[in-house]
């Protein structure tokens, strides 16, 4: 469930405004348009996908405290840092293939010395 941005509360998912400090979490009273809000100290554009892609024309970026478009740019990086993560195993298994087949054979070697 989500919360509220300003008190942390839980509020439905639906909530025009949040029922314990009033904030409006929807964009012009309308349900289906998320209005998202910075924290006191940061603004939404220092996370959002469109300010690192450099896509966005909003006038009010680089220092959007409410914006109905944000989209947090954590699942973009994450899948690049599991992507790269592939890749580097990837060469590291390539690069050391002779020492693990070394390995496996010491291993079967030993599996069937003590069976
Ligand atoms: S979409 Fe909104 S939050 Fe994202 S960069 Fe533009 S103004 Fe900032
Ligand atoms: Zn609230």
């Amino acid at each position: 469930m989500p919360t509220c941005p300003r008190c942390h509360q839980s509020v439905d998912a639906q909530a025009i405004a949040c029922p314990h400090c009033r904030t409006s979490l929807k964009a012009y009273g309308h349900p289906g348009i998320p209005l998202h809000r910075a924290g006191s100290e940061e603004y939404l554009c220092q996370s959002c996908i469109y300010d690192q892609d450099d896509t966005c024309n909003y006038p009010q970026r680089p220092y959007a405290k409410e914006c109905m478009l944000y989209t947090n740019q954590t699942p973009l990086a994450a899948q690049r840092s599991k992507a790269s993560l592939d890749v580097s195993l990837t060469l590291w298994i390539r690069r050391n293939a002779g020492w693990l087949i070394l390995l496996a054979v010491a291993l079967i070697i030993i599996l069937r010395t003590f069976s």
